[in-house]
């Protein structure tokens, strides 16, 4: 027999996170109530992955539910905040029980490594779509934004970038070696850096983490700060799987990390006088974190090689509703 709508919540999701003392309710009213320790705020992010726009088709449960989590906990990374509570609001097209039993092993997994809890949430019929709302804290007035970059300041990102836009560009085919199979993982499994985000506050003068492609969220990240930024693209970090799979003469080189998205690496700039602290966050995180220009008075992203010359973009990052042009 097929399972109902409550078993369904009470099997699959309920107990499946650690609890946490800050939790008055959680499953099982009408709401949940949690309580905000004194001096701390509140950061509140919500992402929605639909089947066929945010995933492939025939994706493992276990990976939407990992990355349901993982792309709404890169955007409380992105602020510096810590993770506490999640909602999760699943729309499925059937009670699949082995479906549902590997999306909650994902979401399950990456929500105990993180310290976030399932509070609550909704569960509907329709086509597959996975919406998270996640709850952090910060120190009252600590959060990191992407409003607060000045010229001069150096930019930096964590980790290497490409690999996510490699697997996604061959998601059809079988991923047949350990390159390829390294592309999929960091498309499936990203890690959002939290630890890092939290070592950010206080350093970074402001930060975005790279989910539509590192040009467009930089993009964002200067238009909030009234600024410019250069660039030099030869110095961009790209992942280790990347390099496996092409060489700097193919234009995968430049796209795939430039424009390709889904890294969830963070983008950040730091000041002048804060620089030298970066050098330590790398040893004491062990995350690689590359300066790859800096902040401008100008506006726009101006692209150069290392030698100088001037570099043309093809992509720009995805946009659900492009404008015509
Ligand atoms: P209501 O009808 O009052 O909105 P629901 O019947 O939708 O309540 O949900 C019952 C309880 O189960 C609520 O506490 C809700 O937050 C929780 N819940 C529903 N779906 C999920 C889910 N997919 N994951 C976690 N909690 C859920
Ligand atoms: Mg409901």
């Amino acid at each position: 027999m097929p399972i109902g709508e409550f078993d369904l919540i009470a099997q699959y999701f309920a107990g499946l996170t650690p609890d946490r003392d800050d939790i008055r309710l959680g499953i099982g009213d009408d709401a949940a109530v949690v309580s905000v320790p004194p001096g701390q705020e509140l950061v509140i992010a919500v992402d929605t992955l639909v089947a066929g726009v945010h995933f492939p088709a025939g994706t493992d449960p276990r990976a939407i539910g990992h990355k349901a989590l993982a792309v709404n906990l890169s955007d409380l990374a992105a602020m510096g905040a810590e993770p506490a509570w999640a909602l999760l609001a699943l729309t499925l097209p059937e009670a699949d029980e082995a479906w549902l039993a590997a999306f909650a092993a994902g979401f399950g997994r990456l929500a105990r490594d993180s310290g976030i809890a399932l509070i609550g949430g909704d569960t509907t019929r329709g086509p597959l779509s996975v919406t998270v709302t996640v709850h952090g804290r910060v120190p009252e007035g600590q959060a990191l934004t992407r409003s607060g970059a000045r010229p001069g300041d150096a930019i930096y990102i964590s980790g290497g970038l490409g690999a996510a836009a490699a697997a996604l560009a061959s998601s059809d085919s079988p991923a047949d070696s350990e390159a390829r199979q390294a592309c999929r993982a960091r498309l499936d499994y990203p890690e959002p850096r939290l630890a890092l985000g939290q070592a950010l506050c206080g350093l970074a003068s402001a930060a975005i983490d790279i989910s539509d492609g590192l040009l467009a969220d930089l993009g964002h990240l200067c238009r909030s700060s009234s600024a410019g930024a250069e660039i030099d693209v030869d110095a961009v970090p790209r992942h280790p799987a990347l390099t496996q799979l092409v060489t700097g003469d193919d234009v995968a080189w430049y796209d795939w990390p430039l424009a390709g998205g889904d890294d969830y690496e963070l983008c950040f700039t730091v000041s002048g006088e804060k620089e030298p602290k970066i050098t330590t966050l790398t040893e004491t995180l062990g995350i690689a974190l590359t300066r790859i220009g800096r902040i401008t008075a100008g506006e726009g992203l101006v692209l150069q090689h290392a030698d100088g010359g001037g570099y043309q973009a093809h992509g720009k990052g995805y946009q659900h509703f492009a404008p015509q042009s």
